[in-house]
């Protein structure tokens, strides 16, 4: 594939605009500042009046500005690199003649980003037609590196230029979305283009919103674009990386919706039109994409059972992680299926945790030896000292290792010794690494790209289901536990208790409840205010967590009350919990502002002792020996008397008052 195709749909675009530009397209395959020079040298002389040239990396901008200082024209040439768009941007003045030099299309893909917003914009932005329609301009291709340091250096432009300044590229604010699937190929390259476009295009009035997204979303990827359109989105570019896009693009478009679209496979670059937005064009790339990715998918697979078992496989795994919650049967599954596709000897799941790598999952180990298998159950190690987990983590792309005999990348490990080829396919959750699969095979070059092909297939899969996994137990966490303090809320706390409370009257265990309530916390709100009074709350939670053994379960009940559930503790072990908790809280010192000041808290106890009741009554026994507390004085602690219906004071655990306060005996 050439450069007379790759540029075909920029070129058409122009051309279609009857405008007179000039297009000289010859094919530099080496980044060579000679080369550069030499063509600088001759659009120098061929064209006398060449205001501006224009390049893209692959160009040594050095040797262009050298032949232009050579030529005598550093007053009258200047140089724009990077692309067309930017050239306008940057000043471009209406009537120049501009040369655009473009990359090689050996590079294979990087240039497409570029050009895709290049041609986009001149599609989509008002004006940018109608300035480029009045120059000339003259292309060449090829090199790199300079992009940075000449950025900086442009020149400045001539006072008698009738300079285009970047608002009166665009007096109406265009929006563009792009949307980049995170295991594109090329998705780096594309990610750093579309923010390379972005600044630019802030300058032009238009805002580029990015958003890359996890591996086959296609429904996601439907109702981003649905979105995107709904929030006023002028046009919204993104590759075409799965079939599956395409009906779905094409009844958008149908609705109305400008999307532009691209496949950045090595060779096999197509760009959809400018005029994309215009239905039918845009449905003949669809089309070809189409035609594009099922040839290149067909080709993948040697035969179409192959194929069949691989879509079937992948179907079933997306069926069987559907609603999976635990991670670990996730993981289990997706071994299991990828098994089902392609032989392996043995293959594991690994979490990445910071420079961390542990196993969780293994398959097949034992086969080939006790020492694998004993091996792969305890291991542990270092990210950085297996460059392969380390090159996956750092990428976030897989790795195929045909020979690890012959790859400096393999860390060989004498109880694995067996494996010659090798497969890491990383899964990715919010763009990070949270888990490698990796597959094993005793055969040099068994692994191919197709191997890898469907590994990503299944990662995505994965990457799903762990997504939703992880949301789910965010959630829960959520829906249980007080944000303030990080105890359970009130709600998980009757469900923690009952389910406690049923399992001690099993096994005729005695359980207590401790009700503790904050002495005069009003005044603290209202002297320090109510972030003062947060703190208090959060010395309490703190007070608790550190008294409290593993079994207990405490919750904050509601604004300043807590209650804890004590299992196998008699009264008496509640009062001294109490008097623990009692005497910590009043020689707790809390910091608010540069002052520090303490607060006591009142506790009520009720107790089972060897009655039948429910986790209500109970409670409230406990509320009533509060109550007493609080009438008793405070910083108290006081217990229900199930025999004579009375709260007593407490302490230490030892009984020392008569009843201070009746109550009525509970239902
Ligand atoms: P008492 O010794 O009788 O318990 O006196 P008190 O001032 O503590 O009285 P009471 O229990 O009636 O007051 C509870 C106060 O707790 C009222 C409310 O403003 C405050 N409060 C409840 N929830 C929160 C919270 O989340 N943060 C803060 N700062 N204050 C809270
Ligand atoms: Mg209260
Ligand atoms: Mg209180």
């Amino acid at each position: 594939m050439n450069m007379q195709i790759r540029l075909k749909g920029f070129r058409a675009a122009l051309r279609e605009r009857q405008s007179e530009i000039t297009i000289v397209d010859t094919g530099l395959s080496q980044s060579q500042p000679d080369i550069s020079y030499s063509y600088a040298q001759s659009f120098l002389e061929k064209y006398p009046g060449l205001d501006l040239f224009y390049i893209t990396e692959g160009i040594s901008a050095e040797a262009v500005l050298q032949a232009i200082q050579e030529a005598g024209k550093q007053e009258q040439v200047r140089i724009v690199c990077h692309d067309l768009l930017s050239a306008v941007v940057r000043g471009i003045e209406e009537g120049s003649i501009v040369c655009a030099i473009s990359q090689d299309p050996q590079l294979q893909g990087y240039e497409t980003p570029i050009l895709l917003f290049n041609h986009i914009l001149t599609g989509w932005v008002p004006d940018i037609p109608r300035i480029l329609n009045s120059c000339t301009v003259v292309t060449r291709s090829n090199c790199n590196e300079y992009w940075n340091t000449y950025t900086d250096t442009l020149k400045p432009i001539p006072e008698h230029s009738k300079r285009v300044s970047p608002e009166r590229i665009s007096e109406k604010p265009v929006k563009i979305g792009f949307i980049c699937p995170d295991n594109h190929e090329f998705w780096l390259q594309l990610i750093e283009s579309a923010e390379q476009a972005k600044q630019v295009l802030s300058q032009a009035n238009c805002t580029l919103d990015i958003r890359i997204m996890q591996f086959t979303t296609v429904n996601e990827i439907e109702q981003i674009l649905t979105s995107l359109a709904d929030q006023g989105f002028d046009g919204i570019c993104l590759p075409i990386f799965d079939t599956r896009l395409v009906p779905i693009i094409n009844r958008l478009s149908d609705a109305g919706i400008k999307i532009a679209t691209f496949n950045t496979e090595p060779n096999s670059t197509e760009f959809s039109d400018p005029q994309l937005m215009e239905k039918e064009l845009d449905h003949k790339i669809s089309l070809s994409a189409q035609a594009e990715i099922t040839h290149r998918t067909g080709k993948m697979y040697q035969s179409e059972r192959e194929q069949r078992i691989f879509v079937e496989a992948l179907m079933a795994v997306s069926k069987r992680l559907n609603n999976l919650l635990d991670t670990n049967t996730i993981f289990t599954i997706l071994l299991e299926e990828i098994h089902r596709v392609f032989s392996f000897d043995s293959g594991s799941i690994f979490l990445a945790e910071r420079d961390k790598v542990k196993v969780i999952q293994a398959r097949g180990y034992s086969d080939k030896s006790p020492e694998a298998e004993e091996f792969m159950q305890t291991a542990d190690f270092k990210l950085s000292d297996f460059p392969t987990y380390h090159e996956i983590v750092q990428t976030g792309l897989p790795l195929l290792i045909s020979d690890t005999n012959n790859d400096p990348r393999w860390y060989p490990i004498p109880e694995t010794a067996y494996i010659q080829s090798w497969i890491g396919c990383p899964i990715c959750v919010e763009g990070k690494v949270i888990a490698v699969f990796s597959l094993d095979k005793d055969e040099p070059g068994y692994f191919t790209a197709q191997h890898v092909h469907q590994l990503q297939a299944f990662a995505g899969q994965a990457a799903m289901a762990v997504r939703n996994a992880m949301l789910f137990s965010e959630l829960s966490t959520m829906a249980k536990t007080d944000p303030l303090t990080g105890l359970p809320n009130r709600r998980e706390f009757e469900e923690q208790g009952s389910s406690e409370l049923k399992r001690c009257k099993r096994y005729n265990r005695e359980v207590s409840i401790l009700m503790l309530d904050l002495d005069f916390f009003k005044s603290i709100n209202d002297n320090y205010g109510h972030a003062a009074g947060d703190s208090v709350l959060k010395a309490l939670s703190a007070n608790l967590r550190a008294s409290l053994r593993m079994a207990d379960i405490a919750c904050r009940y509601g604004g300043e009350e807590f209650v804890v559930l004590a299992p196998e503790t008699h009264l008496s072990g509640a009062a001294e919990l109490a008097e623990r908790i009692r005497v910590r809280m009043e020689t707790t010192f809390v910091s608010i502002g540069d002052e520090t000041i303490t607060i006591t808290v009142s506790i009520g106890l009720s107790s089972t002792n060897g009655r039948s009741c429910s986790l209500e009554q109970l409670i409230d026994e406990a509320d009533k020996a509060l109550y007493a507390a609080k009438s008793g004085g405070r910083n108290a602690v006081f217990a229900w008397d199930t025999e004579t219906v009375t709260a007593e004071k407490q302490t230490a655990g030892k009984h020392i008052s008569t009843p201070e306060v009746k109550t009525e005996e509970p239902t």
